[in-house]
């Protein structure tokens, strides 16, 4: 693509991001996933960028003031990063770029790359095979093959409609399989038209994807690193298919997805469900070396939890301490000495 970097700070052998959504105050989940990121990149000393992105691009799920206690959080616990924080919300223009780059591609055999879908939510569940169990539908392809008259005729009606990109018709043609080596989960590979299908890079409300978004900025920002929870490896799968019609020639990106934090109730850490975040934690006394401390014991860099700095958990740090073992993990904070709320560790 022939758009500028954003604001790439020197020369690095390892850029990696912590890539926050501000739907809400961190929990110890976010904080575990940064915290990973954070050493991959530290643990290279002089040889390592760290960005902060705010994924500010669902604007609807954006809660005011959030990006703020992030940063403040972040900056708490000595999870430091490097040059200016990027903008979800303020890069219309790269993504709108991007998606016209994509516009103007076919698949071989002349299929469009990116194509208009007028399904709803419900004709596409209906339409679909059972998932695997993690909510992902594979897109029944039903708006791939709509004639051109048929297509004209419902956008000139102004017809509600996403825009998706497709992949491979076969699941033997030569790009249809996207494999990768993740750092913790190890040989990855994944059948596009089975287990992924067209995913939307438009929503029909107009904003560009989450896949999109992420793509054109990890390109665009020269990411190499990218830590995130395992529930993403399929993301991954297809952000590398986009990202090879955005910039075929662009360097390998390293993997790392990291096993996923279920609460006491069995449920995954996350925003939703209201899992403790760092607001309530840090008004019940916690301190910065016990949320470390918590952080690190999750990623398995020490045997049990006990407060320590970014500094101790730097020391020896390195991907095959993650990679040893992969199973998801549980929190109970109960279970953690905690007296009153306060964690006895
Ligand atoms: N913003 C996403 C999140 O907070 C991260 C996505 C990514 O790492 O690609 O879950």
């Amino acid at each position: 693509m022939g758009e500028p970097r954003v604001d790439q700070v020197g020369p690095a052998k390892v850029v990696g991001r912590l890539a926050p959504s501000p739907t809400g105050r961190m929990h110890l989940g976010n904080i575990y996933a940064c915290l990973a990121a954070w050493l991959g990149v530290r643990s290279q000393g002089s040889c390592g960028v760290l960005r902060l992105r705010i994924e500010d691009i669902d604007t609807p799920r954006v809660v005011k003031d959030a990006g703020r206690w992030i940063m403040d959080d972040l900056a708490w616990l000595g999870l430091d990063w490097d040059g200016e924080v990027v903008y979800q919300s303020q890069r219309a223009d790269a993504y709108s770029q991007a998606l016209k780059l994509l516009e103007s591609q076919q698949l071989i055999g002349g299929q469009p790359l990116v194509y208009p879908c007028f399904c709803s939510r419900a004709d596409i569940r209906a339409a679909s095979a059972p998932n695997e169990g993690d909510g992902f539908i594979v897109y029944p392809g039903t708006c791939r093959g709509l004639s051109h008259r048929i297509v004209d005729e419902r956008l000139a009606r102004g017809q509600r409609h996403s825009l998706r990109i497709a992949v491979p018709d076969q699941p033997d043609e030569s790009d249809a399989t996207c494999r990768f080596d993740d750092l913790i989960f190890g040989p990855q590979s994944f059948n596009l038209p089975r287990q992924v299908g067209d995913v939307v890079v438009q929503r029909s409300d107009g904003l560009v994807s989450y896949q999109l978004a992420v793509t054109v900025d990890d390109l665009a920002m020269g990411v190499n690193q990218i830590v995130r929870g395992r529930d993403l490896l399929r993301s991954t799968a297809i952000q590398m298919w986009i990202r090879n019609h955005l910039q075929p020639q662009a360097p390998r990106v390293q993997y790392a997805h990291l096993p996923l934090i279920d609460g006491v109730d069995g449920r995954r850490m996350s925003k939703r469900f209201g899992s403790p975040d760092l607001g309530s934690l840090r008004r019940d006394g916690w301190t910065a070396r016990q949320v470390l401390g918590v952080c690190g014991w999750l990623l398995g860099l020490m045997d049990r939890p006990r407060p320590v700095s970014v500094q101790e958990l730097l020391d020896g740090f390195t991907w095959n301490m993650l990679a040893a073992d992969r199973k998801d993990r549980k929190l109970d904070l109960s279970k953690l000495n905690v007296s009153g709320a306060k964690p006895n560790l």
